[in-house]
C-alpha cells in the first residue's frame, strides 16, 4: 500500500532534518526518508564551525560577513540570497543554542568562534571540532522529540509526477527487504547532499555523496546549474583524503614544503589555496601541514578530533609530526536551481542543503557557510513546502507502478567490473576536471563517461538478491554519479573563463 504524508523529505542530514523540524512546526504531516542513519550525513563530519557575526572574538559585521561571501563568490551569487543568509545567520546560531547545541564557550560563556580562510573575522561558532556532529545530534533529537517519521535505508529512485506535471511523491527501495515502494505527498523536499565521490577516493566526502538527487531530480526535469563548481579543500590527508579541518589553519597552523618554507598565505580562499599547493606538488615538492608549535593543550582542547584522524589515519601525531596533505574534492557548489523560496523549477519540488544551489556560495564556498546555509534554508524549505502542501492538495489520485530501472539493471550482463571503471573515472576527474583544467583534457573526461554510459549493459551487478543488495546500491549510485560526471564536465566546457574554482588554462 502507498505511504502517504503532506511533506516528504529525501535525505537526512542537517538540511532534511532542519526542513523536516519547520514543515512539522508549520502543521505538516511529514516523513524523512534516508538511504543511511542520520547520524552518518555528511553534516557530522563538518569539523571547523558555522558562520555568523556575533562578534564574540573581536569586532564583526554582518556587512562584512556579507562582503567576504560575496568576494568569495567570485560574481556568480545572488547578493539578495547572500544578504538574507548572513542576516539570518546570529538568529540561526541563537536556535541552535536554544535546541541544546553544546557550542564550545568564550571565558564569559559566550559562544567561542573561530578564524576561517577568506574571512575577516573570527566568524565560525564551533564546538571544539566536532561542530557538524554536535548539530546534527541535537537537531535529530528535536525531531525524534517531535514525534517525526524518519524511515532509514530507504533509496530514492525516482521523483513522480502527475497528470499536471507537479511532483506528488517518490518511488523508493526499502534496501532491508528488496521491495519497490511509493509515497505520495503534497510536496517533495529534496536534501540529498553534494557529488564530491564523482572523484571516488580523492574526495573528503563519504561514498553516500554520489550526487542520487541531483540526478533523479535532472531525470524528472529539474533544472540544474553551475555544476562545475567544485571545491577542493587544501588539507586532505596525502595518503586518504581525509580532511584536516580548516580550524587547524584557523588557530594558527602553516602550510610548509618540502624545505619547511611558508610559500602561501594559510587563511586565502581555498580555491587560491588548493592552487598554491597543487602548484607546489607539481614541482616535485611534498606539502604538510604544521600545527606542532600551537602546542599539546591546544591541540587537545580546540583541535582534538584533527589529533585523531592523524594518528588513526596517517600514523603519526601532529602534536610532534607534520602532516603530510594534498587538496581534495570536498563541496560541491552546484545543484537543483532553487528559488527564493527553496522552490525547484518543479511544481511541489522543494530542495536544499548541498543538493541545491540557493547561489549563496557562487564559484567559491566560505567555510563555515555551508552548516549556515543547511539551517538557514532548511528551514526556508520545510516552510515553504509545507505552506505549498496546505495549499495544493493533490486533486489526482496518484497511480504509480513498481517497476523501476532494477528491473532493467537486473538484464545487464556484468561482464566489465562497475567498481573498476568507477575508481578510474575518479581518479581521471581528479586528473583531468580538477583544481586546474584544460579543454582537452575536459573532453577526455566526457568521452570515457559518455562511453561508459552508452555501454552501461555491460556492467551491472553479481549478486541479484533481494534482502538487503549493497552491490545493487553501490551500482545505482554509480549510474547516478555518471550522469552527474556528464554534467560537470559539459558545464565547465561551456565555461570557457576561469572563475573561483573553475580554473582553465
Ligand atoms: C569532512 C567535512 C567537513 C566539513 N566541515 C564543514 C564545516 O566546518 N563548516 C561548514 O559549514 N561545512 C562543512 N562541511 C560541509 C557540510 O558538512 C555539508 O555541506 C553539509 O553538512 C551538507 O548537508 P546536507 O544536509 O545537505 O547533506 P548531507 O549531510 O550529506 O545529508 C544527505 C542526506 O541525503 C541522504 N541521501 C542521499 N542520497 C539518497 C538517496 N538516493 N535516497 C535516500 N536518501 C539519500 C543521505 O543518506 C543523507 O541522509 C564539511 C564537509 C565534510 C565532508
Amino acid at each position: 500500500m502507498n505511504k502517504k504524508c503532506d511533506v516528504l523529505i529525501i535525505g537526512a542530514g542537517g538540511a532534511g532534518l532542519t526542513a523536516a523540524l519547520n514543515a512539522k512546526e508549520s502543521g505538516a504531516d511529514v516523513i524523512v526518508l534516508t538511504k543511511e542513519y542520520p547520524t552518518r550525513s555528511q553534516t557530522c563530519m563538518a569539523q571547523g564551525g558555522i558562520n555568523a557575526a556575533l562578534g564574540n572574538a573581536g569586532e564583526d559585521s554582518v556587512e562584512d560577513h556579507i562582503a567576504n561571501t560575496l568576494k568569495s563568490a567570485h560574481g556568480e551569487a545572488d547578493p539578495e540570497a547572500i544578504r538574507f543568509m548572513c542576516e539570518s545567520a546570529p538568529k540561526a546560531i541563537e536556535w541552535l543554542d536554544s535546541i541544546g547545541v553544546c557550542f564550545s564557550r568564550t571565558q564569559d560563556a559566550k559562544v567561542a568562534q573561530r578564524a576561517l580562510g577568506g574571512a575577516s573575522a573570527s566568524r565560525a561558532c564551533y564546538a571544539q571540532d566536532y561542530t557538524g556532529l554536535k548539530i546534527l545530534h541535537t537537531i535529530y533529537d528535536r525531531c525524534l522529540e517531535a514525534d517525526i517519521e524518519i524511515q532509514n535505508e530507504k533509496y530514492l529512485l525516482e521523483i513522480l509526477k502527475d497528470e499536471n506535471d507537479g511532483v506528488c511523491g517518490a518511488k523508493v527501495l526499502d534496501i532491508r527487504s528488496g521491495e519497490v515502494e511509493i509515497y505520495e505527498a503534497n510536496a517533495v523536499v529534496l536534501a540529498s547532499g553534494g557529488y564530491s565521490r564523482i572523484y571516488d577516493k580523492n574526495s573528503t566526502n563519504s561514498t553516500a555523496s554520489t550526487g542520487d538527487g541531483i540526478a533523479t531530480a535532472a531525470r524528472a526535469g529539474a533544472e540544474l546549474i553551475d555544476m562545475e563548481f567544485v571545491q577542493f579543500h587544501p588539507t586532505g590527508l596525502k595518503s586518504c583524503s581525509i580532511l584536516i579541518s580548516e580550524s587547524a589553519r584557523g588557530e594558527g597552523g602553516y602550510i610548509l614544503n618540502s624545505k619547511g618554507e611558508r610559500f602561501t598565505k594559510e587563511l586565502a580562499p581555498r580555491d587560491v589555496l588548493s592552487r598554491a599547493i597543487d602548484a607546489e606538488i607539481k614541482k616535485g615538492e611534498d606539502v604538510f601541514l604544521d600545527i606542532r608549535h600551537l602546542g599539546e593543550k591546544l591541540i587537545d582542547e580546540g583541535l582534538p578530533q584533527e589529533r585523531k584522524l592523524a594518528k588513526l589515519y596517517e600514523n603519526l601525531d601532529p602534536v610532534h609530526e607534520l602532516m603530510p596533505i594534498k587538496p581534495v574534492a570536498h563541496y560541491t557548489m552546484g545543484g537543483v536551481r532553487v528559488d527564493n523560496k527553496s522552490a525547484t523549477s518543479l511544481k511541489g519540488l522543494f530542495a536544499c542543503g548541498e543538493c541545491a544551489n540557493h547561489r549563496v556560495h557562487g564559484a567559491n564556498r566560505l567555510g563555515g557557510n555551508s552548516l549556515l546555509e543547511i539551517v538557514v534554508f532548511g528551514k526556508e524549505a520545510g516552510v515553504n513546502a509545507a505552506l505549498y502542501a496546505k495549499e495544493n492538495g493533490r486533486t489526482i489520485p496518484l497511480n504509480a507502478d513498481i517497476t523501476s530501472v532494477i528491473d532493467e539493471i537486473k538484464t545487464y550482463e556484468n561482464v566489465l567490473d562497475f567498481y573498476a571503471k568507477r575508481e578510474h573515472i575518479g581518479d581521471l576527474f581528479y586528473k583531468n576536471v580538477g583544481i586546474v583544467r584544460t579543454k582537452e583534457e575536459l573532453k577526455v573526461a566526457l568521452q570515457e563517461v559518455q562511453d561508459i554510459k552508452a555501454n552501461i549493459s555491460k556492467l551491472g551487478v553479481s549478486d541479484i538478491s533481494k534482502v538487503y543488495n549493497t552491490n545493487l546500491i553501490e551500482f545505482l549510485e554509480f549510474k547516478n554519479s555518471l550522469d552527474v560526471c556528464e554534467v560537470v564536465v559539459k558545464s565547465a566546457l561551456a565555461r570557457e573563463v576561469s572563475c573561483g574554482a573553475h580554473y582553465i588554462v
